[in-house]
């Protein structure tokens, strides 16, 4: 993820307001673990700003989505998490513990292509291994 600085700059660009709200989720968004939900950073936000709504947060999400700053994963957990690595890699979920890691992966999936994808333009490729981390298995 970019500077909290220049992700302001990158709104103002859109024509989009910097309000307080917007600049304590990026600055959450910085401080999360890797892969936070949405909940996640609502959670940090509101201990500073008890007043700040999910909406406010789902919606800021989404603009850093469509702007390319953040990666929306779905993994199978019915919501949605957040990855600052906008960078093609691949992940590691632990199904014990919910632990995402990730992977260095060809970022075009260019080795995994199969033949039915020829013609296709892709624009987005995602590998997912699900399993049991060593803690999660003793
Ligand atoms: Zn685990
Ligand atoms: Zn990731």
């Amino acid at each position: 993820m970019r500077p909290v600085d220049e992700l302001c700059e990158a709104l103002r660009e859109q024509g989009l307001k910097v309000t307080p709200q917007r600049r304590l989720i990026f600055e959450a968004l910085r401080d999360s673990p890797n892969h936070p939900s949405a909940e996640d950073v609502y959670h940090l936000v509101r201990d500073v700003m008890p007043d700040m709504s999910l909406a406010t947060v789902y919606h800021t999400l989404d603009h850093l989505v469509t702007m390319g700053e953040l990666v929306q994963l779905d993994l199978g957990e019915g919501k949605s998490r957040y990855d600052t690595y906008t960078n093609g890699h691949f992940h590691l979920v632990c199904q014990g513990c919910r632990e995402v890691l990730d992977i260095a992966g060809d970022p075009d999936c260019a080795d995994l292509m199969p033949t039915e994808t020829s013609g296709y333009q892709i624009d987005r490729c995602e590998v997912v291994f699900y399993g049991h981390c060593p803690d999660c298995q003793a």
